[in-house]
């Protein structure tokens, strides 16, 4: 029961209605008796610097998370913004500072990487696609690269988004080699698909079928898309005898790292993961 003494959370987003996080958050204040709420908030673009300005004297609010299309401009209206958020440019996740300023910062490829060593995948020294260049394709192949990924491999539909990342990359992570498309995926560790192929109403598949015929059974594939679970990219990467991963588990693995950073979850729940 929300009363007077209950804290509030939330995720800001426009629209809001497909957020999993409510639901999340709440089974998990409930189950351990927690006097905290997290409720979802449909808010416009052109809304978003009053909302976070109200935040900064929101004395019962620790944090909101950050959900599309607002990663970007939220960024550019915290007070704080951690490195890898800085580098981004994006943040899904801003907590109050007990002087009231706001700090963001980007988790998305932190969940990703929990979500892979829980399949027991470390990308150092290793080869790896990625497929999607925006703002969760960004925050992966940032991760990858202070993982150590030695070869990164950079697809999108969009030239203007892949030519952003590959500078953005190839200034940070020299030792890293980025390339385009390869002809073939038959030596690949990694492919992962971090578009919105696969969802409902988008492309089916994130890359053409005649280079995904060339897939091996010992590349790790993984998908961001978490509605279907088993997208059409890991259906055919199941047939073919590949370790698979799917959106809900890099969603469920960052899950302790957002309710951390926003104050809704205790600092050992990260240790635990
Ligand atoms: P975005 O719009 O910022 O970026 C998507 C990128 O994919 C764009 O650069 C676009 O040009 C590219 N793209 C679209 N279709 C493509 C195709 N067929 N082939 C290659 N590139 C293509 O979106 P985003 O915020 O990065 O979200 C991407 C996906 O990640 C969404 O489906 C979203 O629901 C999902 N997501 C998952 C999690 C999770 O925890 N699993 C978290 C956040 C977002």
């Amino acid at each position: 029961m929300v009363s007077g003494t209950t804290q509030v959370v939330a995720v800001i987003g426009h629209p809001i209605a497909q957020v999993k996080s409510p639901d999340n958050f709440n089974h998990y204040f409930a189950g351990q008796q927690i006097d905290s709420v997290m409720i979802p908030v449909d808010i416009a673009p052109e809304a978003v610097d009053a909302y976070l300005q109200a935040l900064r004297g929101c004395c019962n609010m620790s944090g909101v998370l950050v959900t599309v299309p607002h990663k970007q401009r939220a960024a550019a209206l915290v007070d704080e913004l951690t490195p890898r958020a800085r580098h981004l440019g994006a943040v899904n996740a801003i907590r109050r500072l007990p002087d009231g300023r706001l700090q963001g910062d980007m988790l998305d490829g932190l969940g990703f990487m929990m979500a892979a060593d829980g399949h027991g995948f470390s990308p150092a020294g290793k080869r790896a696609l990625l497929c999607g260049c925006g703002g969760v394709g960004s925050a992966i192949a940032w991760s990858l690269c202070e993982g150590g990924i030695a070869h990164l491999a950079l697809h999108d539909a969009s030239p203007a988004m892949l030519q952003q990342l590959q500078q953005r990359l190839a200034q940070h992570f020299p030792g890293v080699a980025i390339t385009g498309l390869p002809d073939s995926l038959d030596n690949l560790d990694l492919l992962v698909n971090g578009s919105p192929a696969g969802m409902p109403g988008c492309d089916l598949l994130p890359l053409p079928a005649a280079l995904l015929a060339s897939l091996g059974p010992s590349t790790h594939v993984a998908d961001v898309v978490t509605a279907p679970v088993m997208t059409p990219l890991l259906t055919l990467a199941r047939e073919r005898g590949c370790p698979v991963q799917t959106g809900p588990e890099m969603a469920f693995a960052q899950m302790p790292l957002l309710g951390e950073f926003i104050g809704a979850m205790p600092r050992q729940a990260e240790a635990a993961v």
